[in-house]
């Protein structure tokens, strides 16, 4: 047998007290937040998933402040939480926002009880995912071990405890070593009761001066083998929440589940519908099809609706700003769908696809836009900005500048890509396009215009 760095975690757990597999995933818990805290607080795809599943679980939750100080869990939690509740408020504000036009907050609630938590949450606990599946490993791991010196060790051990038991056996029960573990099992249940029937019986004040040590203890051995170690099979009052969210949830990334086979739209159709819509949001990561693009133009002009643009991954910026010059609020997105998605207030949606024949778009509707419409909505990370002002100082080193702006606000900025361009000339007057973060102070200028230079005008 290949007698690995797992076999060797295992043999070394099986030596400390209570189950071995609890205390491997324990251990491995532990060395999933450590690594969250230390290395992975900015890094975005770790926020992302973290907001997904609306933070930890409680159990892992609360194993951050019993991390060593070099992790700061103060700060990591600090960003971590600030994200969370950012979700909270922007689920909150629209949901309550959308109920006060046409109906109370409470018969909206009432039609869908879980309303905030199918929204809020999407996905399980990341540090869960990651030791559930190592709990599986440690397990099938055990039946394969259990031979020659390690089944002494095992012998020798408390064993695992029954709620692991029961896993093991739903996992593993085809495997050649389970007959074996089974009796292990039995044994280490029949000898422990002898135990505790002894200690039972020595209450009487006529024994308790015979009390052994290892009859003294058995009562919390008996715990562990019975519940397995704290916080680990969780309790059963039921609150579990993903399982309650999951029954509602639909994310983007699952959006074809939400696609109805037939019922297409026209884009006149579509235009005639926006005509009347208050709110308008589209979710890019492509270019709009020009025709919408000038329609929805023309409907800025006159009607005057809300028109929200999200988008991810444009590198086109001279599109960016157009869009945004075009009057249209534009946001900085994370996560979003492939296809473009067009909500009408937040009930009408509809993707945009290429034609299965031709190379024009067909429209789709969505069904459940709704859910859609807010698992989309916290994906905003950043508002695109235009300011103008002048440039109060320079540091090459960070490749950063301070902008001096109107009301005498000074503003930190970075080029997006600030490897290859030059800083402004310090007393220059510019104007900046930029995304304002979410996750920094400094804007990410996509696009700098030199207005002119202190006592000179720009050519
Ligand atoms: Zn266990
Ligand atoms: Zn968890």
């Amino acid at each position: 047998m290949n007698k690995g760095h797992s076999y060797f975690e295992l043999l070394d757990a099986l030596k400390e007290s209570g189950c071995p597999i609890c205390r491997l995933v324990q251990k491995d818990s532990r060395r999933y937040l450590d690594h969250l805290m230390y290395e992975s607080v900015l890094d975005v795809p770790t926020r992302m998933q973290l907001m997904g599943s609306f933070g930890l679980c409680s159990w892992h939750a609360w194993q951050l402040p019993s991390l060593p100080p070099v992790c700061s869990p103060d700060t990591g939690f600090s960003i971590f939480a600030s994200d969370l509740l950012r979700k909270f408020s922007l689920l909150a504000v629209a949901i309550t926002e959308g109920s006060h036009q046409k109906r109370g907050l409470k018969s909206f609630f009432r039609k869908k009880a879980s309303q905030f938590l199918s929204k809020i949450k999407e996905q399980a606990c990341p540090a869960c995912l990651h030791v559930g599946q190592f709990e599986s490993y440690h397990l099938k791991e055990l039946a394969d071990f259990i031979e020659e010196d390690f089944l002494q060790a095992y012998r020798a051990s408390q064993g695992i405890c029954l709620p692991h038991f029961f896993l093991l056996q739903e996992n593993c029960s085809s495997h050649p070593n389970f007959p074996l573990l089974l009796e292990l099992q039995l044994v280490k249940s029949q000898s422990l009761r002898g135990v505790l029937e002894e200690f039972i019986r020595k209450q009487d004040y006529r024994f308790q001066h015979k009390i052994t040590s290892e009859e003294a203890k058995a009562w919390r051995v008996a715990m562990e083998f019975l519940a397995g170690k704290p916080g680990i099979f969780t309790n059963e009052i039921g609150h579990d929440l993903l399982q309650r969210s999951r029954a509602e949830g639909i994310s983007p990334d699952k959006i074809s589940l939400a696609l109805t086979s037939f019922d297409r739209l026209t884009f006149r159709e579509l235009i005639g519908e926006m005509k009347t819509a208050k709110e308008i949001t589209l979710y890019l990561k492509e270019p709009l099809p020009a025709d919408l693009f000038e329609d929805l133009k023309r409907l800025l002009r006159r009607e005057q609706p809300t028109i929200e643009v999200v988008v991810e991954g444009f590198s086109n910026i001279g599109y960016l700003q157009g869009l945004h010059a075009a009057g249209f609020s534009l946001f900085y997105g994370l996560g979003l769908p492939a296809k473009t998605i067009v909500f009408l207030g937040r009930k009408r949606g509809f993707l945009i696809e290429d034609a299965e024949l031709s190379s024009a778009r067909v429209l789709r509707l969505l069904k459940r836009a709704e859910d859609l419409y807010f698992s989309l909505l916290w994906r905003r990370f950043g508002v695109a900005v235009l300011l103008s002002g002048s440039i109060k100082e320079t540091d090459k080193e960070k490749k950063l500048f301070c902008l001096i702006v109107e009301g005498g606000r000074l503003q930190w900025c970075r080029f997006k890509d600030a490897d290859t361009k030059e800083l402004p000339e310090v007393g220059a007057q510019v104007e900046v396009f930029a995304w304002e973060k979410w996750n920094s102070h400094i804007l990410e200028i996509l696009e700098l215009r030199v207005l002119e230079l202190e006592g000179q005008t720009a050519p």
